[in-house]
């Protein structure tokens, strides 16, 4: 039996009825007669699935219209909730006779012998279930089950687009307007509230039906080429580290670019009388609700490459460009996306952008370190993100817990936008403090420097009001790069830097590179214990030139002002020494050459690994400067992997063991007269800064957010006060795992701010 005017007829009718000024249930109650009379059939129904479970009668043709909102089904109960299950097509000459089959009085359908039913999928999730029924026992043809499926394509652009809210109400929300709150990793701090921004724009797929087959095969022909060479020209970029993905997966898209099933089933929809667009996403959404239920992390993965595959067919056939144009960001854009690089973060304009949040980054990635930089607020590790929201949604990020809510409901709005204005007005009172001196109640004069990396990170200096760059972290330029920066392009950054550090001192790191931190041109090595392994200085020693081109560079960019340089992951004084000569032997080309010298040359060496402490004083004698990385001494010191979420929480930088350590390298500064600095996280927390200065440190340097908090700390502390309850506490043979309660008491006792 083939429908009267066949599907096209009834796309068009329905496309009119879509534009009909009518209420959202006057339209769904026309659009369900007009399918059942274009598909000869005496029943149609439309079940919308609800955010709280079940899948409710919407709209029916041929059922008891009083079944309407009142006929509920949950996912995989009856016939309909298999549908929504499964997310498949289900055709029955005898329905009752189906295990699944449920009987619902008020529908009066028992009559009813066959059953037609198609999910309403968009996405990959399931958004309803569209059934059609027929008196008599009859078998639906492959035709009519396709012309069923691409009626349910438009029914789900109505139901995503919001309309069928109105319909019911707040207190039982359409699933794919629902709210969630979602909690990933926090890679970059503060709140922003927003509305979500795609950075890969999804392709509205405007026509379903094509209007000439033929045509529509040689577009789908041409896309797939095109696309086939934009990806072969994507992997010949990725071998010189230009294209910022990653080889495997590219290789993994061309794969998919050739396979013979996905361009079958495409030109198979085409073939029946879909568009090209059309058919890429009905393709798309059958592989999705398959490929969602799997469970195997691998076939996950070939889900987002097959995603991403079919998103750059789209954008082909749709002629734009893959990802949004920087300049078209609305205001309060809250960017989303499944991965991005960097320099793509960048391109955005700032003052638009309210935060990010991705689908996969890890906080030590190249993006994170950019988001950081920029201050926006970012969350990632959040798998389907770019599946759950639609564009311009509400959406709220919190780049400290790593909670994102989508469509919050009003409550949760209010109190985020509270939290918001908090955030602001305590902004505003460290804004207050910026030309304040950092001195403690009882006169002792606090250094407070900023943490640096990137150039984008500068203007911070002067907004924060901090006294220096303490630790300018060279490598991040390096990561960002696209292959390794040659010693003219190494001289330009560094002189930027100094140009806009004005006449505050920048405190240069050499490469510390390895463990974590990998640059993407150079060859990964494989290391057992990558935190343990070739990193830092000990690769500069074992490759001079590399060190020695980054020293040459420095001196270079610092003509007749001030260098400090530092040296990371120092182990042992032998290995410093050895630095040193390197740099003497660079001091002395650059006199040879003629060039200007700086004004004043500083090497200092960071304490990070434990072994150091025991050789403190001869180490504060051989350094002009001592700077305590702590984050990886606490690491080292507790051989707790410091990206280890599992053991993040077993110990404490308020431990004994570890105030014992970090008081022995600041009494060894003073010793030695030589300046101790401390730039790892625990002197950007108010409580770790408390203790620092109680065990006699008096230089911080961290990130240019922490220096408001601290300083308001610092105008409110009596250090004698507190060095004298600390040394009592470490005097103190009790067995404390932390000391953290009992300073938290005494921040408590002398009414210090944190
Ligand atoms: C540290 O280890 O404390 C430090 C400041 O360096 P990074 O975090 O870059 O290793
Ligand atoms: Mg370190």
């Amino acid at each position: 039996m083939r429908a009267p005017g066949g599907p096209r007829l009834l796309l068009r009718r329905l496309r009119e009825v879509m534009a009909e000024p009518v209420t959202a249930q006057a339209r769904l109650d026309r659009i369900v007669v007009l399918i059942a009379s274009n598909m000869v059939a005496e029943v149609c129904s439309l079940y919308v699935a609800r955010a709280d479970g079940p899948l409710e009668l919407y709209a029916t043709e041929g059922l008891n219209r009083e079944a309407v909102h009142l006929t509920r089904m949950m996912p995989g109960e009856g016939l309909v909730g298999l549908i929504a299950a499964t997310a498949e097509p289900l055709a029955l000459s005898d329905a009752q006779g189906h295990p699944h089959f449920s009987y619902r009085p008020e529908t009066g359908e028992e009559i009813y012998q066959s059953f037609l039913g198609v999910p309403v999928l968009r996405g990959g999730a399931t958004l309803g279930v569209l059934v059609v029924q027929n008196r008599a026992r009859r078998t639906y043809s492959e035709e009519e089950i396709e012309a069923l499926q691409t009626t349910a394509m438009l029914l789900a652009e109505m139901i995503v687009s919001g309309e069928l809210q109105s319909i019911a109400g707040q207190e039982a929300p359409i699933a794919v307007r629902r709210p969630e709150s979602l909690t990933g990793q926090p890679i970059a701090e503060g709140l922003g509230l927003g509305h979500v921004v795609l950075h890969q724009p999804r392709v509205a797929v405007a026509k379903i039906v094509a209007d000439d087959i033929s045509m529509e095969l040689d577009r789908l022909e041409k896309a797939i080429e095109a696309m086939r060479a934009s990806v072969d020209e994507l992997i010949d970029r990725s071998d010189d580290g230009r294209s910022g993905e990653h080889r495997e997966v590219l290789e993994a898209f061309r794969m998919i670019a050739h396979d013979r099933g996905w361009l079958r089933r495409l030109r198979e929809a085409v073939a029946g009388g879909l568009t090209a667009e059309a058919a890429v996403e009905r393709v798309q959404s059958d592989a999705r609700a398959r490929l969602q239920r799997q469970t195997d992390p691998y076939l996950r993965d070939r889900l987002h490459d097959l995603t991403d595959i079919a998103n750059r067919l789209l954008h082909q056939l749709a002629g734009q460009s893959l990802v949004l144009e920087p300049g078209e960001l609305p205001d309060n854009a809250i960017l989303v996306a499944r991965s991005m690089s960097p320099a793509a973060l960048l391109d955005y304009d700032r003052s638009r952008l309210r935060g990010v949040v991705l689908e996969e980054a890890g906080a030590s990635s190249h993006v994170a370190i950019v988001a950081r930089a920029l201050s926006i607020p970012a969350v990632s590790d959040l798998p389907n993100i770019t599946e759950i929201v639609e564009q311009g949604d509400a959406i709220i990020v919190d780049g400290v817990t790593g909670e994102v809510q989508v469509r919050p409901p009003p409550d949760v709005e209010a109190s985020y936008g509270e939290k918001a204005r908090l955030r602001a007005r305590q902004q505003d009172q460290y804004r207050a403090l910026r030309d304040k001196p950092s001195v403690t109640v009882d006169g002792v004069t606090i250094g407070l420097h900023m943490n640096a990396g990137l150039l984008i990170d500068m203007p911070h200096l002067e907004e924060s009001g901090a006294d220096s760059i303490g630790l300018f972290r060279t490598e991040l330029q390096f990561m960002l790069a696209p292959s390794f920066p040659r010693l003219n392009a190494q001289e330009a950054i560094y002189r930027s830097v100094l140009e806009a550090a004005g006449d505050r001192t920048v405190t240069f790191r050499t490469l510390d590179i390895g463990g974590d931190k990998m640059l993407p041109y150079m060859k990964r090595l494989d290391e057992e214990n990558p935190a343990l392994g070739w990193r830092a200085i000990r690769m500069g020693l074992d490759r001079p030139g590399l060190l020695r081109t980054q020293l040459r560079a420095m001196l270079r960019a610092t003509a007749g002002r001030e260098l400090k340089v530092m040296i990371p992951m120092v182990s042992t004084v032998t290995e410093f020494d050895a630095a040193r000569k390197l740099f003497d032997l660079e001091i002395a080309f650059a006199k040879r050459c003629g060039h200007e010298p700086p004004r004043d040359i500083k090497l200092g060496a960071m304490v990070e690994v434990p072994s150091l402490v025991w050789e403190i004083d001869e180490m504060a004698q051989a350094a002009d400067f001592l700077s305590v990385g702590s984050n990886d001494l606490m690491q080292y010191v507790f051989a707790a992997d410091r990206v280890n979420k599992r053991v993040a929480g077993r110990f404490d930088e308020l431990s004994p063991a570890f105030l014992r350590a970090l008081k022995a390298i600041a009494d060894a500064g003073r010793r030695h007269g030589k300046p101790v600095t401390l730039c790892g996280e625990m002197g950007g927390r108010p409580l770790g800064a408390m203790a620092l200065i109680a065990l006699g440190f008096r230089n911080f340097s961290m990130a240019a957010t922490a220096i408001g908090p601290i300083k308001a700390m610092v105008l409110s502390l009596d250090a004698s006060a507190a060095q004298c309850e600390l040394e009592a506490m470490l005097a103190d043979h009790s067995r404390h795992g932390s000391l953290r309660a009992l300073l938290q008491a005494l921040a408590e006792r002398l009414d210090v701010r944190l």
